[in-house]
């Protein structure tokens, strides 16, 4: 029985890297040699935290309500993710738009000397009888876990005298991890400890494959990964944004898993295997033409649709590759650097190839097995780049695009921009990124973003950021210490 406990870096079956610096040639050969050494940083400008990757993960959950039990402040974060829920129903036309029920334990100085159990029975409570939901989920936080407050016995307890709702805690105190995408696992893992339990699958619906999506992932490649799946017989179960509890049940009930995200629901598909017996593939993120065609070739052997997907995968290259002929001639020989989770990265560095685009610079937030693969493949593609491993980090971003001088940078922007660079983004809720159709929309974005740089130029005038000039003069990776 595989015994994951939700921190990706103890993963068995992978050595898991969250610092490091320098080039890719180089990260690939010491990961190799198992010589990319463990590392940490001495300065450290901000981790994203665990804890909002669950909220985020299951916060449009239908007939649910979502108790933080944390200090306010952790649950900042939560206005982001619940911005996010109400575009989602924007885009959805589900009117009028509403706000996610979120309760905060609120724990402060008293609670954190005292515990917080009494605050966490009161919000059940009022969870319960405010909003009569079908599932109340409970995000723990660092406080809650430092002081050691009995969160599963008070959820058992809780449950045991009240039958209307699952109560569901969900292990995501932020210190367990640097890797943000534990908090992914964390919500996954507690789907299947309270949800899924050690229910019997109750039969296979052909043609039904569970597609794991994170939140990032905007409705219009939600439909467009939907269509293109449709176009060769598969459905979809659409797993957990804009879920709910019946189709978090009809899980066991397909006939295969994928995930868009390659670091989303990766572990959980292991345990459907390992518990159901459900088969799953793991391969890229769609985005661009190649990813698309490797993605719905790993599905269709799977599903037993290989032929389907040959036919398709034909008429999509035949329709769509001859529309880059003019984006190849506008964006050739441009340098970009990439930044951003581990799918999208990776998904994007080998997109602007299909450009004739060149990649000079990419974050990741780990290096492991999967991202050797990709690794090998990017320096085969580009033959070498810098490369820097790390849960955010802007200050390490900022002198590496001052270094490197990229025509583009692709990423979340703020920063990139207030350099003067062209910048666009494939990380992005409110518009289309993934399949065939949408490789031309996403080479347009880049395009229109270099031939119209002025904004950033005027941002780069009067904006400043909170770095001083020897700072550049530095090695990016000053702060990361080498064992
Ligand atoms: S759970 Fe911990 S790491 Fe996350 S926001 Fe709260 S204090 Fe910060």
């Amino acid at each position: 029985m595989r015994d994951y406990a939700g921190i990706r870096e103890n993963r068995p079956d992978t050595l898991t890297y969250t610092d490091w610096g320098g080039g890719s040639r180089e990260a690939a050969k010491q990961y190799e040699k198992k010589c990319l050494a463990r590392a940490d940083r001495s300065f450290s400008q901000g981790l994203q935290c665990q804890q909002i990757n669950s909220v985020m993960a299951l916060l449009s959950m239908e007939d649910s309500a979502f108790i933080v039990h944390s200090p306010l402040g952790c649950a900042g974060c939560c206005s982001m993710a619940n911005d996010w829920f109400r575009v989602g129903q924007a885009h959805r036309g589900s009117f009028p738009l509403r706000n996610a029920r979120i309760i905060v334990t609120n724990l402060d100085e008293k609670d954190v000397i005292h515990g917080g159990e009494k605050k966490l029975r009161e919000a059940l409570a009022l969870a319960t009888d405010r909003y009569h939901p079908k599932l109340i989920f409970i995000f723990t936080s660092c406080a809650s876990g430092i002081i050691g407050d009995d969160v599963d016995t008070i959820a058992a307890e809780f449950q045991e005298a009240n039958q209307e709702a699952i109560i569901i805690p969900v292990h995501c105190e932020g210190f367990k991890s640097k890797i943000c995408a534990s908090g992914y696992d964390a919500s996954f893992l507690a789907i299947n400890k309270y949800i899924l339990k050690d229910e019997p699958r109750e039969g296979t619906i052909p043609g039904l494959l569970n597609l794991f999506a994170p939140p990032t992932v905007s409705f219009a490649d939600q439909t467009e990964i939907e269509r293109i799946l449709g176009e060769i017989g598969i459905a979809i179960n659409y797993i957990p944004f804009y879920s709910s509890l019946e189709k978090i049940r009809r899980i066991t009930r397909a006939q295969a898993s994928t995930a868009i995200c390659k670091v989303f629901a990766d572990e959980f598909m292991k345990d459907l295997k390992e518990k159901y017996d459900i088969p799953y593939s793991h391969t890229i993120m769609p985005i661009g033409t190649r990813n698309t065609d490797k993605w719905l070739r790993g599905i269709a052997a799977i599903m037993g649709k290989t032929e389907e997907a040959e036919a398709y995968i034909k008429k999509q290259q035949e329709q769509y590759l001859p529309l880059i002929t003019d984006l190849r001639r506008r964006l050739t020989g441009k340098r970009a650097v990439i930044c951003g989770g581990t799918g999208r990265s990776f998904a994007g560095a080998a997109l602007i190839n299909d450009f004739g685009m060149q990649l000079v610079g990419m974050t990741t937030p780990i290096y492991d097995d999967d991202v050797h693969l990709d690794m090998q493949y990017l320096n085969e593609l580009y033959g070498g780049f810098t490369v820097d491993i790390g849960n955010m980090m802007p200050f390490e971003q900022v002198n590496m695009l001052h270094k490197l001088k990229p025509d583009i940078f692709i990423g979340v922007p703020i920063w990139a921009a207030r350099l003067g660079l062209p910048t666009t983004h494939v990380l992005d809720i409110k518009r289309p990124t993934m399949g065939y159709r949408n490789l031309v929309y996403l080479g347009s974005k880049i395009a229109n973003q270099l031939e119209n740089p002025g904004y950033n130029k005027k941002i780069a005038k009067y904006g400043t950021l909170p770095y001083k000039k020897s700072w550049y003069d530095e090695d990016p990776f000053k702060f990361i210490k080498k064992f």
